[in-house]
Parts: C-alpha cells; sequence; structure tokens
C-alpha cells in the first residue's frame, strides 16, 4: 500500500479518530487491532455458548412434548406397548384376555394410560 495516504478513519475498536495508511486499516494502533481480536474471538465463544444454550433448552422442550407417549392420556395399542416395552402383539394379546381394557375407535384401539398403570398396581 502507499505511504503516501493519509485516510481520516475512526477506530472501530477504541472510537479514536486516526490517520489510516492503507485503506482497508480499521483500528488505530496493534493494541486496539489485537483487542478488537480478542473480543471477536471472545464474541464467537459467547455465541457459540448461547447457540448450545438453545439447543439444549429445544431438546428439553421436546421432553415436554405432548405427543411424546409419555405425556399421553390415551395410547394406541402401539404407543402401549412402547410404554411398557413390549411388543404390540402382546398388548393385543392383554386386550383379547380381558387383562387389558381397550376401547375401539375406529379401526383402532384406545388404551387408557391409567389402565396400564393399573396393570402395576
Ligand atoms: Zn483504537
Amino acid at each position: 500500500m502507499s505511504s503516501n495516504l493519509y485516510i481520516p478513519k475512526t477506530c472501530k475498536h477504541c472510537g479514536n479518530a486516526f490517520t489510516a495508511r492503507t485503506t482497508v486499516t480499521k483500528y488505530c494502533s496493534d493494541i486496539c487491532a489485537k483487542r478488537a481480536y480478542k473480543a471477536r474471538k471472545r464474541n464467537e465463544k459467547v455465541q457459540a455458548t448461547l447457540e448450545e444454550t438453545i439447543q439444549q433448552q429445544k431438546e428439553i422442550v421436546n421432553d415436554y412434548n405432548p405427543n411424546a407417549v409419555n405425556n399421553k392420556d390415551f395410547l394406541s395399542v402401539t404407543e402401549a406397548s412402547q410404554l411398557i416395552g413390549v411388543s404390540r402383539w402382546t398388548i393385543q394379546r392383554m386386550i383379547q384376555q380381558g387383562r387389558l381394557k381397550a376401547v375401539p375407535f375406529g379401526r383402532k384401539h384406545i388404551v387408557a394410560r391409567w389402565q396400564i398403570e393399573n396393570l402395576f398396581n
């Protein structure tokens, strides 16, 4: 860059007015350039931490998803089987045997969650 240039500028870090010798100079001194660099790095870190926190909060929200099997009061046979951790055939057999009460809704059978919880009482 030409050293004949004298460009009046304001330091992006400290806000002091200074004369730049190149068009790309943003800071009044090396110290400001270094401090600005450090501040940017720090901001990037803060930003990353922030995004991580937001991501974690999203995951927590997902845990409270009302559609999650754990939060439903009425379950399909498949969901009931997922809740207990058995196959849906086991659930269907229990319904046929009358050990588990299920109400037909169209082609599906719906099991009330408390019916399942009752099995353990
Ligand atoms: Zn400065």
